[in-house]
């Protein structure tokens, strides 16, 4: 469906589609959609030209109805022109307003099928004496529906079958090919059938495969975009990347423009690793992580800055704004309740956490970095489990 967001497929996912034999030359349901929206992206925006070209080389033909079965021209010019004509203008229409690969397939059978009826009924009633040269014509349209329309298999098998009954049965009503001239054109387009099939077979075979290297290539690609961004411990973003969202940042300045950090540090964490033991010190970090992503939600970036430190950056945050989420998240690890048995009369874990803000195109973002820092570190000495804002030396009332 069109504006539908796919979630991303996995490498395993595709893995296992690229495992499976071609049989029946589709895919896993997510993967095929995938295949059918590149498939319309492909095809879609060369209807235009295709029915263009497809037309003109179709009137052009009409110079053959003149000089080959001048008996009967002005039906075959007639039929060409009144009917394949709108049939092709239609078809453009259809699939700027509904674009499908449905659509497509069915379209293009439309044009195969009227592509070879058309001049055949003609045919049927005219005596020439060139009627064996006419009827060669058919196959430059077999051609255009295999090799440049290229719908999916299972149309050109059905198209194929169509247009050579089609043939088959036109020349046999004209009545005027002789038995072995009759068997000959039979059996010559009976071959060039299964030809195109063929080809079409392999064609659209290697088509998909073609399609799930490629959409390997974009999976992995992903996958170490998403690893180099990400530290493994929390899934927060790394330091690395840092650096990278913050010119992101700070290219988008504009005048009046803020930003906010807010800088994060665990209280007495090393006696919570020295009672509680690594292991519940990674969980631990690990769940303060979560929290902080759960309160900042889509407000800004989180970061695992340090070991137990973490950065939190708000684009277009106000000072009241940041406060307003520091003082959520400071609560959240407070309520969150993890036993620190490191603190005396059995105490919980909790942060501390400095906030800097200012206008993106006069602070650069080291300054920031700082002045949050500084503001950590005045919650850490006035007693630890607060919130402190640069430049605002007394609590702001409705903090700790
Ligand atoms: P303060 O309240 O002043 O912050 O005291 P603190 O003990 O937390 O001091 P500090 O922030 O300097 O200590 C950080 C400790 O965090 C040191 C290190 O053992 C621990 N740490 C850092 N990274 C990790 C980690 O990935 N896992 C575990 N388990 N511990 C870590
Ligand atoms: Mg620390
Ligand atoms: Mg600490």
């Amino acid at each position: 469906m069109p504006g539908t967001v796919q979630p991303p497929l996995s490498i395993a996912q595709i893995d296992r589609e690229i495992g499976r034999p071609f049989h029946k030359l589709s895919f896993s349901a997510p993967i095929e959609r995938l295949f059918l929206r590149d498939y319309l992206k492909a095809r879609a925006p060369m209807v235009p030209l295709w029915a263009f070209l497809g037309t003109l080389f179709y009137v052009v033909a009409a110079l053959g109805d003149l000089s080959m079965m001048p008996d009967v021209a002005s039906m075959a010019v007639g039929l060409r022109l009144g009917v394949f004509v709108p049939y092709a203008a239609m078809v453009v229409i259809i699939m700027r307003l509904w674009p499908s690969a449905a659509a497509y397939d069915l379209l293009s059978l439309g044009v195969g099928v009227l592509g070879i009826a058309l001049p055949m009924t003609a045919l049927v009633f005219s005596t020439s004496e060139y009627l064996f040269v006419y009827q060669t014509g058919s196959i430059a349209t077999l051609a255009f529906f295999v090799i440049v329309l290229r719908p999916r298999l299972p149309t050109i098998l059905i198209g194929l079958t169509a247009m050579l009954a089609i043939q088959i049965v036109t020349t046999k009503l004209n009545g005027g090919f002789d038995d072995v001239t009759y068997t000959g054109i039979v059996s010559y387009y009976i071959t060039a059938g299964m030809v195109l099939a063929a080809s079409a077979c392999f064609t659209e075979r290697m088509d998909r495969q073609n399609f799930l290297g490629r959409l390997r290539g974009e999976a992995l690609q992903a996958e170490l975009t998403r690893l180099s961004e990400r530290e493994p411990m929390t899934g927060l973003y790394n330091r690395h990347v840092l650096r990278r969202i913050g010119n992101r940042i700070w290219a988008r300045s504009a005048p009046g423009r803020t930003i906010a950090a807010i800088m994060l540090d665990i209280d007495h964490f090393k006696r919570y690793n020295d009672v509680h033991g690594h292991v519940d010190g990674d969980a631990c970090i690990r769940a303060i992580a979560g929290a902080v992503r759960e309160e900042v939600g889509n407000l800004g970036a989180v970061f695992r800055y340090g070991g137990e430190e973490i950065l939190v950056l708000m684009p277009d945050a106000a000072r009241a704004q940041a406060a307003e989420v520091a003082e959520a998240i400071r609560a959240a690890i407070e309520t969150a309740a993890i036993p620190h048995r490191g603190l005396p009369q059995g105490g919980v874990v909790t942060a501390s956490l400095g906030v800097a803000t200012g206008e993106i195109d006069r602070r650069p973002l080291d300054e920031l970095l700082r002045d949050a820092d500084a503001a950590l570190y005045e919650a850490k000495r006035v007693g630890r489990n607060r919130v402190r804002l640069s430049g605002s030396p007394t609590p702001i009332p409705e903090m700790a």
